[in-house]
């Protein structure tokens, strides 16, 4: 029975486990070897944690039908899924990325992708024309995030799919922001889709884990490999945590969604608020291509104050909404890019990108938006 988004996220890909005694949540099978019944005969499916487990396994295949995708893997961290795609490649291969990657990503990339011989070249992917030039026979791979982290750029995902496909490359796409529930990018043409579960799919601040999602088997056995090899997989324990996190999932989506909005219109009443990023907003340039490739807007905005006092002075005094990095949890979060998320990014690259010291970035929580409202007016005026 087909069954939407809201279900399959409270009951999981495979519904009962065979050995669960019909326990409602998904036992903890909390052990690192599984016992042989005799010489010549191996345990069925599950032999030993790091390569299989039944709990991780049952988190892997809610997140795959969440994505669409023929099978998900689940890893200790987005950064160890990424770094498990990376290994995909060899030295020479050209991978084609948007600028304003997730910083983990570029530093992954700096200091050992390069080093393997692999090269990234960095282009503005909301301009479909820089992707035109820039996808050449030559190129492996596209790896896009949309909307983009902090600058909320919107990159047409069918567009790379076409121009990725038509040289032979795949795309990867990194769909933390938005989350399964808002967006789908195998249904879109991706090959590969990435999440920090550490974010919405866990969804409260207190659980690292990461997920490579695959389309079809062409990758599975390899990535597979890979994920067992680095020894990257999923602890029982944190996977019943995210098992647990996605059952709520629509609605902190929504939720948070609709906080983010009153959050984003309250702030262009501002007059010391320079520019608001909200994906939601319709005067943002790309609110038309995601609202066509997804079905929301997500909970991330950023912002622009008038002065470099101005920022410091909100993050000194909100009082409900936390100074942390981090996203996609119950509590609101701020942060300040330039010199916490994006501080590896050099200070001219920084100035081109708009990451300026009048710049602010939101994961707006589940708080009462009113609340949160009355927290930003008495830190950014009172
Ligand atoms: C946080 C994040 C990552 C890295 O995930 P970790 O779980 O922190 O390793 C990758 N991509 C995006 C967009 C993120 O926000």
């Amino acid at each position: 029975m087909k069954q939407s988004i809201e279900t399959l996220c409270v009951h999981g890909g495979d519904h009962r486990f065979p050995d669960s005694r019909e326990a409602l949540s998904m036992p903890i099978y909390q052990t690192a070897a599984f016992a042989h019944p005799d010489l010549g005969h191996s345990p069925d499916r599950f032999y030993y944690t790091r390569l299989t487990n039944p709990t991780r396994n049952h988190l892997e295949e809610t997140v795959a039908a969440l994505e669409g995708a023929e099978k998900a893997i689940a890893f200790t961290s987005g950064m160890a899924a990424i770094t498990a795609v990376f290994e995909l490649f060899a030295p020479g291969d050209r991978i084609v990325a948007s600028a304003d990657l997730y910083g983990g990503t570029v530093l992954l990339f700096d200091s050992i992708s390069k080093k393997n011989g692999l090269n990234l070249e960095l282009v503005d992917t909301t301009d479909a024309d820089a992707v035109r030039a820039a996808v050449t026979p030559g190129t492996r791979a596209v790896y896009i995030e949309t909307p983009s982290n902090p600058m909320m750029n919107v990159t047409d995902i069918r567009l790379c799919a076409e121009l990725a496909h038509s040289v032979g490359a795949i795309l990867i796409v990194d769909n933390t922001f938005l989350s399964p529930y808002f967006q789908n990018p195998i249904a879109l043409g991706a090959d590969i889709v990435i999440h920090s579960g550490t974010k919405y799919l866990g969804g409260h601040n207190d659980t690292l884990a990461g997920f490579i999602c695959l389309k079809d088997d062409t990758y599975s056995e390899k990535l597979y490999k890979i994920s067992y090899t680095l020894g990257a997989t999923l602890s029982p324990f944190d996977s019943w945590l995210m098992i647990r996190g996605i059952k709520t999932l629509a609605i902190r989506m929504e939720r948070a969604q609709e906080n983010a909005l009153k959050i984003a219109n309250w702030l262009k009443t501002q007059k010391n608020v320079t520019k608001v990023y909200y994906v939601g907003l319709p005067e943002h340039p790309g609110y038309a291509v995601n609202a066509q490739q997804s079905r929301g807007s997500g909970a991330m905005l950023s912002f622009a104050v008038a002065t470099p006092e101005l920022a410091q002075q909100i993050l000194a005094k909100v009082k409900i909404i936390t100074f942390a990095e981090s996203l996609g949890g119950p509590e609101s979060l701020i942060t300040f890019p330039a010199t916490q998320t994006h501080a590896d990014v050099a200070p001219e690259e920084r100035e081109r990108l708009g990451i300026t010291d009048c710049f602010l970035r939101m994961s707006v929580g589940l708080e009462k938006a009113e609340d949160l409202i009355a927290d930003l007016n008495q830190a950014m005026n009172g």
